[in-house]
């Protein structure tokens, strides 16, 4: 038995734990080989206590929110991927200043289930989002952008937990613990040992960058809730706002094959989207193995059976070398790559 499972075994963490689990099971390419333990803590609490003991064990740790924006490896990923799925609770909206209205939601809720909530109390704020695959975790994370609007317009508070060594050392006999209100149940604060609070700086939050990641001072922090200001509206008015960005979203193709929506992400200094670029260059409908570029938007590439993420890599690195030739430009990859690719 590896180290890694004995340690899962003797934790009795509050978890569904899923050993060599492929994770194209759990990305919406539908692409990535084992992850050596997929764990899904079932309450807040284990998971906070899971994330503190692994770090005082060194075990690495990957945190996966819906897997829509994740292009993860053949090999697969080493050590324990923490899914949030289960970090489900959301707040009764609490009236705060200006009859505005606040929401949290655990990291795990999926956005749509959020702006479904915010659409049957006739709250306005989180209509761009309505289509948007994935969980807040991974939005608040990408500061996920739609329509003219991202999450950081509407985000107010970020609970998270930020790993460390000293704190939260699993007993071998005990369950995980922390005290961070269970899921499911209604919240009681986050005034708790290891759950800490983050103030919308809007300074710190800008197209695809949050203090969450690797350059951002709150890198490693696994985020818990994220808390969101809406304000009360016309609900016919709200509906059509989403049905519209949903409608726009089916018409451009987003949902015709498995992907992670845009691959690239749009730079103001290129001139133009850079779906336009790569159209220029002939990519929309280019196809290594089962990794295609979407015959219908050139920045959304797809799996168009069974693709490999060696195929999806080889397509990127293509597109890349294209841009780099014949404009001079960098892409950027959008989507996050986890995994060991040098196999
Ligand atoms: C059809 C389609 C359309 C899309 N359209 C858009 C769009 O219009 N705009 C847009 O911005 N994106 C879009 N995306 C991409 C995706 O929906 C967003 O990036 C989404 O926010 C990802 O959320 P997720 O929960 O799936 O995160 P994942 O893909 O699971 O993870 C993304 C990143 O967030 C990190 N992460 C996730 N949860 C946490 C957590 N709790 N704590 C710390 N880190 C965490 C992961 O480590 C990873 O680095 C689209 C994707 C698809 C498939």
């Amino acid at each position: 038995m590896t180290t890694l499972r004995k340690f899962l075994e003797k934790s009795n963490i509050d978890a569904d734990i899923a050993y060599d689990e492929p994770m194209s099971r759990h990305t919406s390419l539908r692409i990535g080989g084992p992850a050596d333990a997929l764990v899904c803590p079932r309450t807040t609490m284990a998971l906070a206590g899971l994330i503190q003991a692994a770090h005082g064990r060194a075990f690495p740790v990957t945190v996966i929110g819906g897997g829509a924006n994740l292009l993860v490896a053949d090999a697969g990923i080493r050590g324990i991927v923490l899914c949030t799925s289960s970090i489900r609770f959301m707040d009764e909206p609490l009236a705060i200043h200006d009859g505005l209205r606040l929401v949290r939601a655990g990291a795990g809720v999926q956005v749509n289930e959020l702006v479904a909530y915010a659409l049957e109390r006739g709250l306005s704020g989180l209509e761009f989002a309505a289509g948007l695959p994935g969980s807040i975790g991974g939005a608040v994370y990408m500061n996920a952008r739609c329509y003219e609007r991202e999450m950081a317009d509407a985000l107010v508070t970020v609970d998270y937990v930020m790993p460390n060594a000293n704190m939260g050392q699993i007993d071998d006999q005990e369950h995980c613990s922390t005290g961070y209100p269970e899921a499911g149940t209604a919240s009681s604060g986050t005034d708790q040992d290891n759950v800490q609070s983050y103030d919308m700086i809007r300074d710190d939050w800008a197209y695809k960058q949050t203090p969450f990641m690797p350059t951002g001072y709150l890198s490693g922090a696994i985020i818990m809730a994220g808390s969101f200001v809406l304000l009360p509206g016309d609900r016919p008015a709200i509906a059509a706002r989403m049905a519209d960005h949903q409608a726009d979203r089916r018409a451009k193709g987003h949902f015709d094959w498995p992907s992670a929506g845009s691959l690239f992400k749009n730079d103001r200094r290129f001139g133009r989207p850079t779906g336009m670029i790569l159209d220029e260059l002939g990519f929309r409908g280019r196809r290594i193995g089962d990794a295609m570029v979407s015959p219908k938007h050139a920045n959304i590439f797809v799996n168009a059976g069974s693709a490999s993420a060696r195929d999806m890599l080889a397509l990127i690195h293509e597109a890349q070398q294209a841009a780099r030739q014949h404009f001079g430009i960098e892409l950027e990859p959008e989507v996050v790559l986890l995994g060991d690719f040098t196999g």
